[in-house]
């Protein structure tokens, strides 16, 4: 097999042989015979087209030819043209029940080893969380933070981790200017992150302008530290130390026990994608997301440019007007926003992407929504909210792995599913994150980073039910602390970034 077909109705076939189809090379399919090179991972026209013909992947219109092409040629970034998206206001959707092809996996008798809070959610780790509300305060936090864990976290055996839930925003902006609720909802919610267990400890300066009772109206006063109180760094520090023992020793009372996988918070996300992320990665992350969804896991897809190319077919699968006109309010507010920066979604592929074989955004998109799996949406959240309800949702926040990565923890999601096709060495400490590479090729290249290869479904020797259950083991595994990620065993972490689309000043 030189090609892979992902539907009947496609005009292109994706390169499926490592060292690509060599010019003048005869195609395993329609007595095709390649025009030119075609890398892995690229795409060869199976029919003849005429100028301004579209150009077909998984049953969809992914762009149009910008002039004629003989079939055999090589689709790419530079023969290929998008449309402007399409009008959201025009969508006339009714809820259609749509399948997945594969028998789902039963959970039944599933369960993993979490945390139970006080307010029924469960953690997959224990971690202490210092909020800060302005990053003034954030270098004498991440010193106690280092300090913490270094030398005291070892008297705590069941605690994870301690981290700093550091941002940029706070002061030298409008505070309450145009979508400052969304970098102010993302920091409040950030702190009721099933991981953290109910404990909170707010670090503040003292003269900034957003306010640690603006963010928790419940706040103690023994909870909060004003640095601008404190007699020099030794104090500050000293200060974070002790009630960061306080909460330690609470944290540290906490124990796994056996939960219910429906307890279970995943969000999903892709990052650094390829042609292949879309035929492997993806669906075997959207299978596992229709099983957990289906036993009313909490979980959710989103990165708003990567979805918005599939909005018709996502709109389709929400349950209520009111699910549809929010996701339609949340994707109209996205096209704003980059239009106020006169740019549109084909900014989002990356050379990387393109690089990979995706053409354009459309390509990229409509491979990126089958992480989304087949389940019906049951719900649209907006950008800095938490999920409320059981089932799958969208959870609306951009598609930047780290920004994304960090709505996703505001949003109460306890474990992550990434799917990588170049390859990155993403991380965050708040919550475990899986990372399935969508090639084999990058599997065996970055053996210690990446967590599973669902490059094994291109050789054609498996299937995505007998992977997904594989995935969902490991998936357990980590979830209930028997194992590491890699970058977790690496130490592998990057920084939070907060979305903040208001002015700052
Ligand atoms: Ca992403």
């Amino acid at each position: 097999m030189k090609i892979l077909i992902n539907n009947k109705l496609d005009n292109v076939g994706t390169c499926v042989k490592e060292k690509g189809i060599r010019k003048g090379e005869k195609i395993d399919y329609g007595n095709i015979i390649s025009k030119s090179y075609i890398p892995f991972g690229h795409k060869i026209l199976l029919n003849s087209t005429k100028k301004d013909d579209p150009i077909i992947r998984y049953g969809y219109v992914i762009g149009y030819c910008l002039k004629d092409l003989e079939k055999g040629s090589l689709i790419s970034q530079y023969n290929n043209y998008i449309k402007k998206s399409d009008d959201l206001k025009s969508f006339d959707k009714q809820f259609r029940i749509s399948k997945s092809n594969y028998n789902l996996i039963d959970l039944s008798d599933n369960y993993f080893m979490g945390y139970l809070n006080d307010d029924g959610s469960v953690g997959t780790k224990n971690i202490l969380a210092i909020n800060t509300t302005v990053q003034c305060s954030s270098g004498v936090v991440n010193k106690a933070v280092d300090i913490l864990r270094n030398k005291y976290l070892k008297k705590y055996p069941n605690v994870d981790d301690v981290v700093a839930l550091n941002h940029i925003y706070g002061c030298g902006v409008a505070i309450n200017g145009q979508n400052s609720e969304i970098p102010k909802k993302t920091i409040k919610n950030m702190a009721y992150n099933p991981n953290f267990g109910g404990e909170r400890l707010i670090v503040s300066l003292g003269c900034e302008k957003l306010l640690a009772k603006d963010l928790f109206s419940d706040i103690n006063r023994d909870d909060l530290i004003i640095l601008q109180e404190e007699n020099g760094f030794e104090e500050m520090v000293l200060k974070i130390i002790n009630k960061a023992e306080m909460k330690l020793k609470r944290l540290n009372l906490r124990k796994r026990s056996k939960q219910p996988l429906s307890k279970l918070n995943v969000g999903v996300q892709c990052g650094g994608s390829d042609a292949f992320s879309g035929i492997t990665a993806n669906p075997l992350i959207g299978y596992v997301v229709d099983s957990l969804a289906n036993i009313g896991a909490k979980v959710c897809f989103s990165e708003v440019t990567e979805v918005r190319d599939g909005a018709e077919i996502l709109l389709e699968r929400m349950e209520s007007e009111k699910v549809r006109q929010q996701f339609i309010k949340d994707l109209k507010w996205y096209d704003d926003y980059l239009s106020t920066g006169k740019v549109d979604r084909s900014e989002n592929p990356a050379p990387g992407n393109k690089a990979g074989g995706l053409i354009n955004v459309v390509d990229k998109a409509m491979g990126s929504i089958n992480k989304s799996g087949f389940s019906p949406i049951i719900d649209s959240v907006s950008y800095g909210e938490r999920l409320k309800k059981n089932g799958l949702s969208f959870l609306a926040t951009p598609a930047s792995d780290f920004v994304c990565g960090t709505q996703q923890i505001a949003g109460g999601v306890t474990l992550q599913l990434f799917a990588t096709g170049r390859g990155t060495p993403y991380n965050l400490r708040e919550y475990p994150i899986i990372k399935i590479s969508s090639n084999s090729i990058l599997k065996k290249k970055w053996f210690d980073i990446i967590d599973y290869d669902a490059g094994v479904l291109l050789e054609g020797e498996t299937s995505i039910e007998e992977e997904g259950k594989k995935l969902l083991e490991l998936i357990i595994e980590i979830a209930s602390g028997k194992m590491k990620t890699c970058a977790d065993k690496l130490e592998l972490y990057n920084d939070l970034a907060v979305f903040n689309p208001a002015p700052i000043t």
